[in-house]
């Protein structure tokens, strides 16, 4: 198998990186661009084996860079702050060809915002503090201390966004890294490696495991020598990952599904609640937060769906490269085959399509709407994780809310009214980890982020982040007892 492949021309290594060392694998895997089904290469198909070597290798790298002043791991994070800036343009092109994600949006959000994980996290390291404090004249002292090697999990449909917002607080908390990115967009980790060995970083402090989860998710994740796993995928696998961390009792951050809600009060400025709905449709509908849930309020559902139908027909839908197209591809066949099964079952249990309902050529899913669907129903209650979204109505607060907050899921909300009273009332009672008012994905690192019931089992986000990475540690010290000599 070759070392190496090119993807628009910029090479991409295969293999995994442990220890600092390109490390091959007996077997592969095919990985293929869902922008055309390509086939972009065969990737190193890790297992059992080199999720052993590489825990070894993060275990061997941690003393040394647990030992590593704040001051020097916040450096070597803002160096490969900088690796990214610098390689931005290939980073946004390989994601896209990798993922299907619109290239637009790698090239002015997502990887400024790579780059910014790791400057917030170096920078926040250097702030992190807490005050001494007095006991009978004793005196507590908290200290953050780097917790050990991690496994990072991480999916496909942000990859490098996603595993370095993991990455980067783990790093700056002083622990090693085991990252293995999704089997359906392995290509940007591999250069993240590089990027992080350019940067100085030591070998073993970062190692990429590529390969089915499968196969090399339970070594990784039932280890003894992993002190933090840290996940960011489906509710099924979060429980296998789970069975497999009890072992251990190892702790997990689990950010997980979502079925969110979007609220559109009939006094709600329907032109940016159209917009907001609309806006739920990027990534092709792949992303956790969206808001598949159209609540709206009696009133005004048929207007409003008559502004939605007008602006979602607008959409263009095609390759992601091209700065035209606002809807990409689905990233693989079986993904396309579930979004389609999830849509033609609603339909035969009643549901309307007002829009889309249907595959078109390629990997690519009409932007769809459905209507006449019943709250228990699969489709209200399942994450398909493509470009379909309900609409139901409501009439009166009381309504919104018990529609909102019916699923098992709590990842995040967004409500759209005039009314600022009516919003402060509205928030207080739904249930999810983050809730936008007449906005929607505005992030801010500081924040904490994660999800309420089975979307998620804690939080990160600023100091949240190093809460998880770090073991907290108060030591308290006697005024009394120290020799003459030593005051
Ligand atoms: P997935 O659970 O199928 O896979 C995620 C990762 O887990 C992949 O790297 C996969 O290889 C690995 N994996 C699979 N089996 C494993 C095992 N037994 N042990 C260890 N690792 C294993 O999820 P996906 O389809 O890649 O991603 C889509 C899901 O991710 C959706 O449910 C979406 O909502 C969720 N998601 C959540 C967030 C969030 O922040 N809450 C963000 C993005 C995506």
């Amino acid at each position: 198998m070759p070392d190496n492949i090119t993807v628009a021309g910029i090479a991409v290594d295969t293999r995994h990186w442990i220890g600092g060392r390109r490390v091959a694998s007996a077997g592969t895997f095919t990985d293929h661009s869902p922008i055309d089904g390509s086939v972009l290469g065969e990737i190193a198909r890790g297992g059992p084996a080199e999720a052993e070597a590489a825990v070894a290798a993060a275990r061997d790298a941690f003393p040394d860079w647990a030992g590593t002043s704040r001051s020097e791991r916040a450096r070597i994070l803002h160096a490969i702050a900088d690796g990214v800036e610098k390689r931005m343009e290939e980073l946004a092109i390989v994601e896209t060809t990798d993922n299907g994600a619109l290239l637009r949006s790698h090239r002015r959000g997502v990887m400024p915002r790579v780059a910014h994980n790791f400057r917030f996290f170096a920078d926040w390291l250097l702030q992190l503090d807490h005050e001494d404090f007095e006991t009978r004249g004793h005196t507590n002292h908290v200290s953050w201390d780097p917790a050990g090697p991690c496994v990072l999990i991480t999916p496909w449909n942000a990859p490098l966004m996603l595993a370095t917002w993991k990455v980067a607080p783990a790093l700056a908390a002083g622990d090693t890294v085991v990252l293995k990115p999704a089997e359906w967009s392995p290509l940007t980790a591999s250069l993240l490696a590089d990027i992080a060995a350019e940067a100085g970083l030591p070998a073993g402090v970062l190692n990429v495991v590529q390969g089915h989860g499968s196969e090399v998710g339970d070594a990784l994740t039932s280890h003894p020598d992993v002190r933090r796993i840290s996940f960011t995928g489906s509710v099924p696998t979060a429980r296998r990952i789970a069975a497999s961390a009890a072992a251990n009792l190892t702790p997990l951050s689990l950010e997980l599904g979502g079925k969110s809600p979007l609220l559109v009060f009939a006094d709600a400025d329907l032109d940016l609640a159209v917009d907001l709905a609309v806006e739920q449709y990027d990534n092709a509908g792949q992303v956790c937060l969206a808001g598949t849930r159209l609540l709206v309020e009696e009133s005004v559902a048929e207007e409003f769906t008559r502004r939605f139908v007008q602006r979602a027909s607008a959409l263009t839908q095609g390759d992601p490269r091209d700065e035209a197209t606002d809807i990409g591809p689905t990233i693989h066949p079986r993904q396309l085959e579930k979004i389609d099964g999830f849509v033609q079952r609603a339909v035969a249990a009643g549901a309307r399509a007002v829009i889309g309902g249907h595959r078109k050529d390629g990997q690519y899913y009409a932007p769809t709407l459905l209507t006449d669907v019943a709250q228990n129903s699969e489709i209200v209650q399942e994450e398909v994780f493509g470009p379909v979204l309900t609409l139901q109505t409501f009439a009166g607060e009381d309504e919104a809310v018990r529609l909102a907050n019916d699923t098992r899921f709590g990842l995040a909300a967004t409500v759209a009214t005039g009314d600022r009273d009516r919003a402060e009332r509205i928030t207080a009672r739904l249930v999810a980890g983050t809730v936008w008012v007449n906005c929607f994905f505005v992030r801010d690192l500081k924040a904490p982020f994660g999800g309420s019931r089975q979307s998620g089992v804690g939080r990160e986000g600023g100091t949240w982040s190093f809460d998880f990475y770090c073991d907290l540690k108060n030591t308290v010290t006697a005024p009394k007892g120290w020799n003459q000599d030593h005051g």
